[in-house]
């Protein structure tokens, strides 16, 4: 059973993963919960295979019965829809990297300063006026 933290977070994260690598290749469960382990995410089947079905369900990911490989009974891959979320959702990776990795200010503050602001740290960057 995975901690309460790992499956609050996690698993948007592993989801993320998911989209990145069923755009790539044709992916089946006991190849995720490889790359996913090469991670150091220890997954279990019953965490992953209702997450994949969710993921089915939502779009984003297409079943095929034919197997790629000998010990994959169903492989999926990523559609249209799933290509369009998995690029917003790297924007959102990246902007959540810069500001709680790199410790930069791309929060809603940023988006009012000119370009020329953005990638700069916090600290360099003039907060613009408060609003009145
Ligand atoms: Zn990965």
């Amino acid at each position: 059973m995975l901690p309460a933290a790992d499956r609050e977070i996690r698993l948007g994260l592993w989801k993320v993963h998911i989209l990145h690598h069923s755009r790539a290749r044709e992916v089946w469960g006991t190849w995720l919960l490889e790359e996913l382990a090469e991670h150091g995410h220890r997954l279990s089947p019953g965490t992953l295979y209702p997450a994949l079905a969710r993921m089915e369900a939502n779009g984003w990911l297409r079943r095929s019965g034919k197997a790629a490989h000998a010990r994959a009974r169903q492989t999926f891959r990523i559609t249209t829809e799933g290509r369009r979320l998995l690029e917003a959702l790297r924007r959102d990776v990246t902007e959540l990297y810069e500001e709680t990795v790199l410790g930069r200010d791309v929060g809603h503050r940023m988006k009012a300063l000119p370009r020329s602001a953005r990638g700069r740290t916090a600290r360099e960057v003039t907060p613009p006026p408060e609003h009145t």
